[in-house]
């Protein structure tokens, strides 16, 4: 399937339709927030998009989603399989960063 890019046009009227209610939500964040490179979830800096592979809290509809590092942590926890996609934010030296990267090594492995 072709990445979709999360808060797209394209992406909207995708998930507008698997689920209106958290499409209003998003669209709330990004206006509430001027800015679409936001976290879907939570509206923080993202850390990068990520393709949702296997759907459990979210709708399965939904294609995609950008995530910052907390919701992208919760959503692993929570079961659902995503791939990075692009690039990925480089923080460089934060030790709070560190710990995160061999986490981050397992998921962008998936790529190839
Ligand atoms: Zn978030």
């Amino acid at each position: 399937m072709a990445f979709i890019e999360p808060h797209s046009p394209r992406w909207f009227a995708i998930v507008d339709r698997a689920d209106r209610a958290f499409a209003r939500t998003v669209r709330a964040t990004i206006a509430c927030e001027q800015s679409a490179e936001i976290c879907t979830l939570c509206g923080f800096p993202p850390l990068g998009d990520f393709q949702l592979v296997e759907a459990v809290t979210i709708r399965r509809q939904v294609p995609s989603l950008r995530l910052c590092e907390c919701c992208l942590v919760d959503r692993q926890v929570a079961g659902e399989t995503l791939v990075a996609h692009g690039g990925v934010l480089d923080r460089g030296g934060d030790p709070d960063y560190r710990g995160f990267l061999g986490f981050w090594k397992r998921i962008t492995g998936r790529l190839g």
